[in-house]
């Protein structure tokens, strides 16, 4: 277990690894094996529709974390 680099772009997370708040549906978590969690606004990604997405988003510090982000859907603007 690595848990000091949680936060650190790059490192997926297991579906058991993601917090409670996460907001991710249990059928997400089910569906997925790896998820991807911004270390500034906190938000989690995961592979599928977001994907890209998000990887854009970790990879070129487009962090929107100071506006307000509805959801995971606030990706979008990006
Ligand atoms: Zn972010």
């Amino acid at each position: 277990m690595q848990l000091k680099s949680r936060m650190a772009p790059g490192r997926p997370l297991r579906p058991d690894e993601l917090p409670e708040d996460s907001g991710v549906p249990e059928p997400i978590r089910a569906a997925h094996a790896e998820f991807w969690r911004c270390g500034q606004c906190r938000k989690i990604y995961w592979t599928g529709q977001m994907y890209r997405r998000a990887r854009g988003h970790l990879a070129a510090r487009l962090c929107a974390a100071a506006a307000p982000v509805p959801r995971a859907a606030g990706a979008a603007l990006l």
